[in-house]
C-alpha cells in the first residue's frame, strides 16, 4: 500500500501519526499544531494586555471618599479609618506629585513616606482595614507575620521575604509591586525583649526590627524571588521600596500600663476632673504615642519610619451585632446568599443576631469568633436542607441556642 503523502506542515507529521488533519489552502494543520498555536496566541495576548492595559490601575479617591469606602467593610474604628484615609490619600499623592515633577523638573519639597502603624487588640479589624485599603486602591497587597523573621544568618526567614510575597501576588510585575501595600502583623512580637543588651542575642526582635528599617525606608532591596535565604544561585531582584506603603498593626498587649503610667505622671499636681480620668482609663489606647511604643521595645529608628500612629477602639456588643448584618459582606448576608443559592429563603429571628453576639462576648470570641458560631449553628440545616423540598428556613432562637449547646464551641468557654 502507498504511503499516504498527506502531512501537517507545522510539524511533518504524517496522516497515519495524528488523529486529525486539517485541509487548509496549500497546506494541512494537525490537532497538536492547532493546541500548540492556540497556546502561543493565548500567552502573547496576555503579555500584551498586561503593557497595554497593567491590571493594577491606581485608583486614588479623596480621603472622605476612602473612609466612606471603608466603612461598607469596616463597623465602628473611626478615628483609624480617617488617619489611615489620610495616610493613604498623601502616601498616593505623592506618588502621583513624583511622576508630575518628574515632568516639570520641580521637586523643591519631598513628601516623606507615611508608613502606618495601628494598634488595638486581636480581631478588631486591623487587617480588614488594610485590605480593604488596598481592595479600593486595586494595588498588590500582602500580609506578613512579623514572627518568622529573625535576623539575617539565624533559621528563620528574612525579612527580604516580605517582598517576595508582594512579588508573587502581582504575578513578578516588578512595577505593580512597587506601588504596593504591606500588612505587617503582629509587630509587637518583635519588640526588644529587654533594655539589658548583654542577655543572649535578640535575633527575633531587636535583630528583625534592624533588618526592617531599609524596607521602610525606601531603598533598592535585592529580594529572593522564591523567598527563604539568598542562595548565591538565585538570582535575585531588585525592588525599590520608596513607594511601598507599609502598615503594620499589633496588639501590643500591657501597652496601656506603659499608657497609663504617661498620663497619670503628666498629670500629677493639676487638679484633674476625675470623670475625664475615668473615661481616660476605659480606652487608654486612643492617647497612645509613639514613646509609648518605644517603652514597649520598639526601637526608635523604626518608630521614626512609622510616623502615623492610630488605634482601634474594642469591639463592644453593639458593633460586634453590627459586623453580623451590616458590612458589604456581613456574615448574614453571606449565609442568606448561600441558602438563595439552593433556592431556601432563610429568615433570621432578631433574638438569635442577640444570642450570637452574646456568646461571643461570653466566650472572648471577638468578631472573629462570630463566623464559628453561626457555623455551629447553621451546619446542620446547611447539609440537610439542600436535599429536602424546604423553601424556606427560619433561623429561631430556640434552634440556635438547641445548636449551639451540641456543637464544639460550647465546649470553649473560658472560665
Ligand atoms: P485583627 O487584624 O485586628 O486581629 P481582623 O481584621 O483580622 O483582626 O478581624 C478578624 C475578622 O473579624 C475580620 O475578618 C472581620 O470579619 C471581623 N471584624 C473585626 N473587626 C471588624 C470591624 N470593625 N468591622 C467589621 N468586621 C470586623
Amino acid at each position: 500500500m502507498a504511503k499516504n503523502p498527506l502531512h501537517c506542515s507545522f510539524c511533518g507529521r504524517s496522516r497515519d501519526e495524528v488523529k486529525i488533519l486539517i485541509a487548509g489552502q496549500e497546506g494541512h494543520i494537525c490537532e497538536n499544531c492547532v493546541e500548540h498555536a492556540r497556546e502561543i496566541i493565548e500567552q502573547e495576548l496576555m503579555v500584551r494586555d498586561e503593557k497595554s492595559s497593567p491590571s493594577f490601575k491606581l485608583t486614588v479617591k479623596k480621603p472622605v471618599e476612602i473612609k466612606r469606602f471603608l466603612d461598607e467593610y469596616v463597623i465602628g474604628q473611626d478615628d483609624a479609618k480617617k488617619v489611615l484615609a489620610v495616610a493613604v490619600y498623601n502616601h498616593y499623592k505623592r506618588l502621583q506629585q513624583k511622576v508630575n515633577e518628574f515632568a516639570t523638573a520641580n521637586n523643591d519639597v519631598e513628601i516623606e513616606k507615611s508608613n502606618i502603624i495601628m494598634v488595638g487588640e486581636t480581631g478588631t479589624g486591623k487587617t480588614l482595614l488594610a485590605k480593604s485599603i488596598a481592595r479600593m486602591l486595586n494595588v498588590p497587597f500582602t500580609i506578613v507575620d512579623a514572627t518568622v523573621f529573625t535576623e539575617a544568618g539565624y533559621v528563620g526567614e528574612d525579612v527580604e521575604s516580605i517582598l517576595t510575597r508582594l512579588l508573587q501576588v502581582c504575578n513578578y510585575d516588578i512595577t505593580a509591586a512597587e506601588r504596593g501595600i504591606v500588612y505587617i502583623d503582629e509587630i509587637d512580637k518583635i519588640a526588644r525583649k529587654g533594655d539589658n543588651p548583654s542577655i543572649t542575642r535578640d535575633v527575633s526582635g531587636e535583630g528583625v526590627q534592624q533588618g526592617m528599617l531599609k524596607l521602610l525606608e525606601g531603598t533598592d532591596v535585592l529580594v529572593p524571588p522564591q523567598g527563604g535565604r539568598k542562595h548565591p544561585e538565585q538570582k535575585l531582584i531588585k525592588i525599590n521600596t520608596q513607594n511601598i506603603l507599609f502598615i503594620c498593626g499589633g496588639a501590643f498587649d500591657g501597652i496601656d500600663k506603659i499608657i497609663a503610667r504617661r498620663v497619670q505622671t503628666n498629670t500629677i499636681g493639676f487638679n484633674v476632673d476625675k470623670e475625664l480620668q475615668e473615661n481616660m482609663k476605659k480606652n487608654l489606647l486612643r492617647y497612645i504615642t509613639p514613646q509609648d511604643l518605644k517603652a514597649f521595645g520598639l526601637i526608635p529608628e523604626l518608630l521614626g519610619r512609622l510616623p502615623v500612629v492610630t488605634h482601634l477602639d474594642p469591639l463592644d456588643a453593639a458593633t460586634l451585632r453590627a459586623i453580623l448584618t451590616d458590612p458589604k459582606n456581613a456574615l448574614m448576608k453571606q449565609y442568606k446568599k448561600l441558602f438563595d443559592l439552593e433556592g431556601i429563603h432563610l429568615e433570621v429571628e432578631d433574638e438569635v443576631l442577640g444570642f450570637m453576639v452574646e456568646k461571643a462576648v461570653e466566650y472572648k470570641l471577638g468578631a472573629r469568633g462570630l463566623r464559628s458560631i453561626c457555623e455551629g449553628i447553621l451546619t446542620d440545616a446547611m447539609f440537610e436542607l439542600p436535599s429536602s423540598k424546604e423553601t424556606s428556613f427560619t433561623l429561631t432562637l430556640e434552634y440556635a441556642q438547641r445548636k449551639f449547646d451540641k456543637s464544639k464551641l460550647s465546649l470553649l468557654k473560658v472560665a
